[in-house]
């Protein structure tokens, strides 16, 4: 029998693998740029970890988790999630003793038992930012325009932020109260997992995909009952955000499928998309690490799904700024001085030596099936000279150059196109 993928697990190939490295790399320099440091983290953690940060009674650990037993016992989850592993890290490596705030960057698979559909799979691929260690409202509009500055680099305009407040441990409580009590007169309209979760989770029925808008927009808004603190920490986020002139809009609906969420919420959709994809979610998570054991620390974030932004791009036809391609076309005698060129040219081009080294002309005809934009020709002629041939494939001309010169003379032939 043929072995295949799993199900809900697939290849990245070609041009998917290309978008794929494109959005690590400046995702990464993007965030580094502002500060925020590479965290590489274990796609396996004790299962106990995402009962106790993203919540039992949320889709993703009740339905969702690849969750099973190694033969010593122990019960291990495959990460649906990394921001619950960033702060098991943080407590772990008593990262508390640094100068706060400490800014992490990450970028890894993680794994849903979800249904499989288009951009949606088992196992996918998360890129985000965590800062820890601040309580600040500068902190949440930081990370906000970080999530829009690298979408930006993708070309991806007309952006806006939704945002909500989801309280505090003081005013949540009372909103969850008054939340069930408005729920009871439509419970048999819920959702049999709304049903269940209405005394437990009653934030859950607001961003159940099963429930109406109309419900939902009926129901008492939480920052009509946010304490002071969180008034106010909300209306500072606000306020930079106007001033920095980023668009947003207040969605009371907005609450995020994960439990450990407090205060600001957010997603960035894109008109250009569709008002109701959101590009990326995240906000702040208060309680996170004091709940996982470690000292009291706050913290903010963004996660972005990366299969489905590698759709939007190609959907978009992104082209990525390319490094052009170059070939090299030579006789055999002179092998080892066409693999000194290509040496020379790395890492400003793309730079392949023709394998076969028969005539000229064949490996020309090669280059020409292979999306090459220069042929570098090292023959008998080129060779006495200490020169090389280089052939532009789009126009056909040819113009000889010095072997020293060639970086330089290709860098020019490209200026001047
Ligand atoms: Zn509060
Ligand atoms: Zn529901």
């Amino acid at each position: 029998m043929e072995i295949k993928t799993v199900k809900g697990f697939k290849d990245i190939l070609g041009i998917d693998a290309i978008l794929f490295n494109e959005i690590q790399k400046l995702s990464y320099n993007i965030a580094n740029a502002f500060g925020y440091k590479l965290i590489v983290l274990p796609t396996v953690e004790y299962a106990e970890l995402f009962d106790r940060s993203v919540g039992n009674t949320t889709d993703i650990v009740e339905k969702e988790m690849f969750t099973f037993d190694d033969k010593g016992g122990r019960t291990l989850s495959l990460r649906p999630e990394m921001t619950a592993s960033v702060a098991r890290s943080f407590i772990e490596h008593h990262m508390e003793t640094n100068p706060m705030p400490l800014k992490f960057f990450y970028f890894g698979q993680c794994f849903r038992y979800e249904n499989p559909q288009k951009g949606r799979y088992r196992e996918f691929y998360q890129l985000g930012i965590e800062a820890l260690g601040d309580i600040s409202p500068i902190l949440d509009v930081e990370v906000i325009q970080i999530a829009l500055k690298i979408i930006e680099h993708f070309n991806i305009k007309n952006l806006k932020v939704k945002i909500n407040s989801i309280g505090c441990r003081v005013c949540r409580p009372k909103y969850k109260e008054t939340l069930t009590e408005a729920l009871k007169p439509h419970y048999n309209e819920l959702c049999s997992d709304c049903q269940r979760r209405l005394y437990t989770n009653p934030l859950r029925v607001l961003d159940c995909k099963k429930e109406k808008d109309s419900l939902k927009e009926s129901l008492p808004k939480i920052t009509d009952y946010l304490c002071d603190e969180c008034m106010e920490h909300f209306e500072e986020v606000k306020k930079l955000l106007t001033e920095l002139k980023i668009p947003f809009e207040v969605d009371n609906t907005l609450v995020r499928g994960l439990d450990y969420y407090t205060k600001t919420v957010f997603e960035v959709v894109s008109e250009d998309l569709g008002a109701q994809n959101a590009l990326l979610g995240g906000g702040r998570y208060d309680y996170l690490i004091e709940d996982l054991g470690g000292r009291k620390t706050p913290g903010v974030g963004f996660a972005l799904g990366v299969e489905r932004f590698i759709e939007i791009l190609k959907a978009r036809n992104y082209k990525i700024p390319d490094n052009k391609k170059i070939y090299i076309a030579y006789d055999k005698k002179f092998s080892s001085t066409a693999f000194k060129i290509r040496d020379s040219l790395i890492p400003d081009f793309i730079v392949e030596i023709d394998p076969k080294g028969d005539s000229i002309k064949k490996q020309i005809e090669r280059a020409s099936r292979r999306e090459i934009n220069f042929v570098c020709i090292l023959g008998e002629d080129e060779f006495s000279e200490n020169s090389v041939s280089i052939k532009d494939m789009e126009k056909g001309n040819q113009i000889k150059v010095k072997i020293d010169e060639l970086k330089e003379s290709i860098k020019e032939l490209i200026n001047n196109a």
